[in-house]
């Protein structure tokens, strides 16, 4: 994302690193130059005037601040240095990757993000065994999984969309199969033994992809213990009504908020849960 022209009608989000920096100097040295304000919601987030181009400042090039959240689908690898950030360099991250061509993207990622505790693996997440216990310790899924993209700004994804000669029945069959894999990765999630949290997350609005998946895996997910959380309770844009409980997840709407990204999480207290069927 970090070369695309900015959609200037959004404001430039951008995520402090605070493994390299903390908020308040990275405020300190942006405000020289910007006018730049806290997030109410994130404490670790900056607000710039839309079309601020960050590209060329030190505080990114020197891997202190990541473009963040409502920029971030298009980089591989920017949620687990977020992650990264979270954990301050305690515990470890496993970083799985499918697709061996994005491994190098990922691995330059988290090298500039100076993060030391994530492992990579190019793997299918599909098949890593949850009972192995090299994943014993796994204590929180984030499922970031492929999905159409149809919540980022149009400047930015014209690459992705399939072409308008493929028509309807052809976008159909794509979510289709993308659902497909978004409900089998996140009923997969849900068997890690010692998982207490779980984020599903898209930067799709289409209903097929956020909340008829997590209507459809809910049962399952109940019957391991999991229930829906409510992230954000002061964010009013929730899911689309189609189902009891879908007031928990998290929608941003691309006509308020500039792109249409969706959250669910779910939380587990008793971290080994055996099942209930
Ligand atoms: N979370 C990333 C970020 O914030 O930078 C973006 C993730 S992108 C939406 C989805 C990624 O999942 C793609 O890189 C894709 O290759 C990968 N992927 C797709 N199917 C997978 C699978 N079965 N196992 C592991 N990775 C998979």
């Amino acid at each position: 994302a970090l070369h695309q022209v900015p959609d200037i009608s959004v404001p430039r989000y951008v995520r402090v690193n605070t493994l390299k920096l903390d908020v308040d100097s990275a405020l300190l040295e942006l405000q020289k130059k910007y006018s730049v304000q806290k997030d109410n919601l994130l404490p670790d987030l900056l607000i710039l005037p839309p079309g601020t181009d960050l590209h060329d400042h030190p505080l990114v090039k020197n891997g202190s601040i990541f473009l963040q959240v409502l920029d971030a689908c298009a980089a591989p690898g920017n949620k687990t240095v977020h992650l990264a950030a979270l954990m301050k360099r305690k515990g470890k991250i496993i970083a799985c990757e499918l697709q061996k061509e994005r491994i190098k993207r990922l691995k330059d990622t988290i090298k500039l993000s100076g993060a030391s505790n994530i492992q990579v693996l190019n793997d299918d997440f599909l098949n890593l065994n949850p009972k192995d216990p090299s994943y014993s310790k796994v204590k929180a899924i984030l499922l970031d999984p492929s999905c159409s993209g149809s919540g980022t700004a149009a400047s930015r994804l014209d690459h992705l969309l399939p072409s308008k000669a493929a028509g309807q029945d052809a976008d159909m069959e794509r979510l289709n199969k993308l659902a497909t894999f978004q409900r089998k990765a996140l009923q997969h999630a849900l068997l890690f033994p010692a998982v207490e949290r779980i984020v599903y997350s898209t930067c799709s609005i289409n209903q097929i992809e956020n909340e008829d998946v997590i209507k459809s895996v809910l049962p399952i997910a109940e019957s391991n213990g999991f229930q829906l959380a409510k992230p954000f309770p002061g964010w009013e844009c929730r899911g689309l009504p189609v189902f009891e409980g879908s007031e928990c997840l998290v929608r941003t709407d691309p006509a308020k908020h500039g792109e249409g990204f969706f959250i669910a999480l779910f939380t587990r207290k008793d971290a080994n849960f055996s099942g209930r069927s």
